[in-house]
C-alpha cells in the first residue's frame, strides 16, 4: 500500500518525480511525432526576444506567487486532517489525472474525446464490479460529484414516471380505461410496452401529455380530472440523515421541496423500514407517485450504513406483490468504495448487517459514488451508476422517448452537465487499474481507515471520560459530544462548541463539527443521552466529527503518535473550556 501514495514526508519524491517527468516527456514526443512536416510556430530566436522572455518572466513570478499562496491551502494530506472527506490522494490518481489533464479531452462527445469515452467506459465498469453491477450491462457517466450525481437519478426517475404516467393519461383521455396513479406510475416497462403495442398509442400522443415535454400545469390539470381530486406531484422519500443534495434536488426539478418526504430514522440513526413502508403507503393513500426511494451508504455526518438490504426486501416484496415498480437509488458517494471490503474475505470492523448493507446496493436502480472521497482521486470526480440502459435511459429536448437514435456517439444528451472533463476517468482507471478497486489490495488501505477510527475511539473513551461517542461506529467516521454523566444536552453542546472553536484555531489538528436536529434524528440523540444518564433539554446535538480517510495512520507508530497528541490537545481544550463555562 507505501507505494500507492507520495507520503507525509515526500517519502516517494524521487520515482514520483521520474513518472511526472515521463509523463511531460510522452507528451512532448507526441506533439512533435504528430504532423512532422508541419513548420514550427515558435522559433529560436523568437524565443529570446526580450518581450518574449519578460512574458516568461511574468508568468514565472505569477506562478511563483500562486505556490506561495498554495502554502497557506488546508494541509488534507497529513495524518492530522481528520475533518471532512477528503484526504491524501492516491499517486495512480495523480498520474492518471494529469496525463489526462494535458490531452484536454471532453467526454460530452466521442468528437473531442476519442479515448477518454474509451477510459471513462472502462473505468465505470470498474466501478460496476466494484459493487456489484454487472460490467457489461452498467450505463453511466462520471460527474463533477456526488450532488450532480443524485440529480442524475432523479432525472431519470421522473423520465421514467412521465413515460407511464402520460401512457396511464392517454388510455384514460381516449380508451376510457380509469386512471389509478399508483398503479400506473409503477408499471414497469414491460407493461408499458405491452399496452402502448396493445392499444397502438402513437408518440405524439403521448408527448402531449407528458408533463415533461409538454406543459406540466395542463397534465396536472387533466390527471386531477381523472382521480377526482386535486393532482400534487410526486414524492421522493429519503431517510432523515440525507444530504442536502436530495432536497436542492426537488427544488431544482420544480418538484417543490414539500415533494421531498422524511423517512424517519431508528436509534442508530439508520432509516426505519417501518417509516418507509409507512410513507410508500400514506402516498398512495394521497395520490402522491413515489418517484423514488433513496436509501444512504455512509452516511455524510457519521458514516452510518443503511439497511440497503431491507429497503431492496420491501421493494421487491411490493412488486412481487402489488406489481409496483419504485426506484431504487443508493447514496453511496461516501460508502461505495467500501464493497472493495465485499472483495476480501476478512473485514473487521464491519458488522455483518453493515456488509450484508453494502451486498445488496447491486440490486438498486442507480448508485452515486464519489470518487473524490474514498477513491482517494482528486476533485471534480463524481460518478453515476444505473443497473443497465433501460434504468440509464433519459428525456432529452430532443427525442423524449426510449428510441434513441441520436445516442449514438456521445452522451452529451443524456447528461445534466454538458461539457465533462476525463481526467476523473482517467484517474479512477489508473487507480483501478494498479490498486484495483474490487481487490484485497484496495480493501486493506479502506480496511485501515476503519481501524484507525476504532483505535481513536478506544484510545479516547479510556482517556477522556468526558466523551460520548455516538452509536453506531459503523465505518470510518468517529462523532462524539462533550459530556460528564448526568449532564444536560444545552451543556453539552456549550463544551462541544467551547472546544471545537478551540480546534478549529489550533494548527495541530483538524476536525469538523455537525448537528443532528431533533426533528428528524431524536431516537438517535434519546438513547445518546440515555448512555450516559444525560437529560435532554434541547432540540439538537452538537458533535465534533473526525474523518479517518488517511492512509498514513495504518503506519502503527504514526497512529500511535497522533493518537497520543490529540488526547492531550483535546484534554487541554476541555480545562479550558470548562474553566471558561464556568466563569
Ligand atoms: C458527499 C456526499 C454527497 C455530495 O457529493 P458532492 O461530491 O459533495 O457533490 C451526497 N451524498 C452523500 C451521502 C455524500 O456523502
Amino acid at each position: 500500500m507505501k507505494a500507492f501514495f507520495l507520503g507525509p514526508k515526500s517519502e516517494n519524491e524521487a520515482w514520483v518525480r521520474s513518472e511526472i517527468q515521463s509523463i511531460l516527456d510522452h507528451w512532448f514526443g507526441w506533439r512533435k511525432s504528430l504532423f512532422p512536416n508541419d513548420p514550427e510556430v515558435i522559433s529560436k530566436p523568437e524565443r529570446r526576444e526580450p518581450a518574449f522572455l519578460a512574458d516568461r518572466e511574468a508568468m514565472s513570478q505569477a506562478l511563483a506567487e500562486l505556490n506561495d499562496l498554495l502554502e497557506d491551502e488546508t494541509p488534507k494530506f497529513t495524518p492530522r486532517y481528520i475533518g471532512h472527506m477528503v484526504s491524501e490522494i492516491s499517486l495512480p490518481a495523480i498520474f492518471g489525472h494529469f496525463a489526462a489533464l494535458l490531452h484536454n479531452p471532453n467526454n460530452t462527445s466521442k468528437e473531442v474525446a476519442r479515448v477518454g469515452t474509451v477510459i471513462e467506459r472502462e473505468a465505470l465498469e470498474m466501478l460496476a464490479e466494484m459493487i456489484g453491477f454487472e460490467p457489461s450491462e452498467v450505463a453511466g457517466h462520471f460527474t463533477g460529484g456526488g450532488t450532480m450525481a443524485n440529480f442524475e437519478a432523479i432525472w431519470r426517475a421522473r423520465y421514467r414516471l412521465d413515460h407511464w404516467l402520460s401512457l396511464a393519461l392517454y388510455l384514460a383521455e381516449h380508451e376510457g380505461v380509469p386512471l389509478r396513479l399508483a398503479d400506473a406510475t409503477q408499471m414497469g416497462w414491460q407493461r408499458y410496452r405491452e399496452l402502448v403495442s396493445e392499444y397502438s398509442v402513437p408518440d405524439e400522443k403521448l408527448r402531449d401529455l407528458s408533463a415533461v415535454v409538454s406543459n406540466p400545469y395542463e397534465t396536472a390539470e387533466l390527471i386531477s380530472k381523472h382521480i377526482g381530486r386535486p393532482y400534487r406531484g410526486p414524492v421522493i422519500l429519503v431517510p432523515g440523515n440525507k444530504h442536502f443534495s436530495w432536497q436542492k434536488g426537488t427544488n431544482i426539478f420544480g418538484l417543490g421541496e414539500e415533494a421531498f418526504w422524511t423517512v424517519d430514522t431508528e436509534a442508530k440513526g439508520k432509516l426505519s423500514i417501518a417509516s418507509l413502508k409507512q410513507q410508500i403507503d400514506r402516498a398512495e393513500n394521497e395520490q402522491r407517485p413515489v418517484l423514488m426511494v433513496v436509501s444512504v451508504a455512509g452516511t455524510t455526518e457519521a458514516g452510518e450504513i443503511d439497511p440497503v438490504h431491507d429497503v431492496v426486501d420491501l421493494l421487491e416484496g411490493l412488486k412481487r406483490t402489488r406489481g409496483r415498480n419504485i426506484w431504487h437509488h443508493v447514496d453511496a458517494a461516501y460508502g461505495g468504495f467500501m464493497c472493495s471490503l465485499l472483495h476480501t474475505p476478512e473485514t473487521p470492523h464491519l458488522s455483518s448487517e453493515n456488509r450484508k448493507a453494502l451486498a445488496a446496493i447491486r440490486h438498486a436502480n442507480s448508485v452515486t459514488l464519489d470518487p473524490h472521497k474514498l477513491g482517494y482521486i482528486p476533485y471534480a470526480c463524481g460518478a453515476f451508476l444505473a443497473r443497465d440502459e433501460e434504468a440509464y435511459a433519459v428525456s432529452s429536448f430532443k427525442a423524449a422517448y426510449l428510441d434513441r437514435p441520436d445516442l449514438g456517439d456521445g452522451k452529451w444528451s443524456t447528461t445534466i452537465e454538458g461539457s465533462r472533463s476525463a481526467a476523473g476517468a482517467s484517474a479512477t482507471w489508473l487507480t483501478g487499474k494498479t490498486m484495483g478497486f474490487a481487490s484485497p489490495k484496495f480493501a486493506e488501505v479502506i480496511s485501515s481507515t476503519f481501524e484507525a477510527c476504532h483505535a481513536f475511539r478506544e484510545a479516547l473513551e479510556s482517556s477522556c471520560p468526558w466523551v460520548q461517542v455516538l452509536h453506531p461506529v459503523d465505518t470510518n467516521i468517529l462523532c462524539f459530544s462533550i459530556a460528564k454523566p448526568g449532564d444536560t444536552l444545552s451543556h453539552s453542546n456549550a463544551m462541544t462548541d467551547e472546544i471545537f472553536d478551540r480546534l478549529v484555531e489550533s494548527p495541530n489538528f483538524a476536525v469538523s463539527r455537525t448537528v443532528l436536529g431533533a426533528q428528524f434524528m431524536a431516537p438517535q440523540i434519546t438513547k445518546h443521552m440515555d448512555a450516559f444518564g444525560g437529560v435532554v433539554d434541547a432540540d439538537h446535538l452538537v458533535l465534533l466529527r473526525c474523518v479517518f480517510m488517511n492512509p498514513f495512520l495504518a503506519s502503527p507508530e504514526v497512529r500511535t503518535r497522533i493518537i497520543s497528541e490529540f488526547s492531550k490537545e483535546l484534554e487541554s481544550h476541555y480545562q479550558a473550556a470548562v474553566s471558561s463555562l464556568t466563569q
